[in-house]
């Protein structure tokens, strides 16, 4: 018997059928002893229609109301399953993020929860009420609606696990779990059973989405575990802990895929102080950002600068750094799309040596071609060709023996 925190995400409260899924499984939750605390998304796609009729409505509405107006698909959502769960017999209600306790910075569209008081939501349980929150949102101290990021209702559910101390945090979603890579390219990725906090992060910052980045960051910073898992099937997901001692005995926990981005290289940049400064200046006024970045060692005056962004954002680099060029003196630029980016992530790789040779070997073994690396302490990333990003995953995921079952089997 203990508290439980259950997310559900837009595809899990898709449709009637889903949400009646849903309130099923809350209620057994609840009659198998527990508390039973629900956090959900709006459903699928309403988010994003929302937004579309923001735009039709003015070029530019303003933050505050476009906070005002989402947050009412979560809450739309919540109503709908304290409603399906009183529906069969349950006893349920909803509160809005604001009703919840959830109290935020004043930051539109990226609101920051400065504290939870979950007085109400505590009361409600005393009560023997499941608690169905509306994720994604708060409220300022000066009262408005605030919203936490797309994807903000893992946020919400995190948060609240670590203002409840709950027992657990389930994160119900349509996959069953965080994978090895993803499957639809490498048909024999495999479910991963355990993951640290720390390379569920830098998965994502690589191109998997499997949860919210902030989301991640505060489990991290709270040590909030977790669970990812299917709320069609019921199997065990992907538990997200903090680092445990056995944990850097797999070296490669998964790779991670990103494509749409784009490369751009300048070359004969002198090779004095202050150029890399004027380039990257001109990106960030912008507001681009910018991913991997290499410079080559300069052995006759200059360098040759390289750097990817998404593709989305490469015109307008281009367009900025076109006239730079010449006038920090560099001899030219070049800039394609139709790369992407793979990465391979594991804490032990800070134990484990020959990680990057055993990657950029099973590369050239199937004739990829690297084009740019960058490591982080438990990740290294390379930008190939897109068209051969799907054989570049394959291959480097049976290199590091991946297909196999991660269980607690390995030694
Ligand atoms: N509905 C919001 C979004 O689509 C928040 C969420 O789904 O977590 O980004
Ligand atoms: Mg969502």
């Amino acid at each position: 018997m203990g508290l439980i925190v259950q997310k559900y995400g837009g595809t899990s409260v898709g449709n009637v059928d889903g949400m009646r899924r849903v309130a099923e499984r809350l209620l057994a939750t609840k009659r198998a002893g527990h508390e039973v605390v629900a956090v959900v998304s709006a459903m699928a796609g309403v988010t994003d229609n929302l937004i579309k009729l923001a735009r039709e409505i003015s070029a530019q509405p303003t933050e505050r109301e476009m906070d005002a107006l989402l947050a009412t698909g979560e809450q739309g959502a919540s109503a709908l399953i304290a409603m399906a769960v009183n529906a069969i017999g349950g006893k349920a209600v909803s509160l809005s993020g604001a009703a919840a306790g959830i109290v935020t910075d004043g930051v539109h569209t990226k609101a920051k929860i400065s504290h939870i008081s979950p007085r109400q939501i505590n009361e409600l349980l005393a009560e023997d009420y499941i608690v169905v929150v509306a994720g994604f949102q708060g409220q300022s101290r000066e009262g408005a609606i605030t919203t936490l990021g797309r994807g903000g209702s893992d946020l919400t559910a995190i948060a609240l696990a670590a203002a409840l101390k709950a027992d657990d945090c389930q994160i119900f979603t349509d996959v069953d779990g965080v994978h090895t890579c993803d499957p639809r390219v490498v048909p024999d990725a495999s479910k991963i059973d355990e993951i640290a906090h720390d390379e569920l992060l830098e998965m994502a910052g690589a191109g998997s989405k499997v949860m919210q980045s902030r989301a991640v960051e505060f489990a991290k910073k709270f040590g909030v575990g977790f669970e990812v898992r299917s709320s069609m099937k019921d199997v065990p997901g992907t538990r997200a802990t903090a680092e445990a001692p056995n944990m850097e005995d797999v070296v490669v926990r998964a790779v991670s895929l990103e494509r749409n981005q784009a490369k751009v290289t300048i070359c004969g940049v002198p090779d004095r102080p202050g150029c890399a400064g004027r380039i990257f200046s001109v990106i960030s006024a912008a507001n681009v950002s910018v991913d991997m970045i290499a410079q080559s060692a300069s052995t006759t005056g200059t360098t040759d600068l390289s750097f990817t962004l998404h593709k989305d954002e490469f015109a307008i680099a281009e367009k900025l750094l076109a006239p730079l060029v010449s006038e920090i003196g560099a001899a030219a630029m070049t800039a394609t799309t139709g790369v992407a980016k793979l990465s391979v992530v594991g804490i032990g790789m800070r134990s484990h040596a020959g990680v990057a040779s055993r990657l950029f070997a099973c590369l050239g073994e199937a004739g990829v071609n690297i084009q740019l690396i960058s490591t982080s302490e438990i990740k290294i990333a390379v930008v190939v060709d897109e068209a051969e990003l799907d054989r570049a995953a394959q291959v480097t995921h049976a290199a590091f023996g991946l297909a196999t079952p991660r269980s607690s089997a390995q030694p």
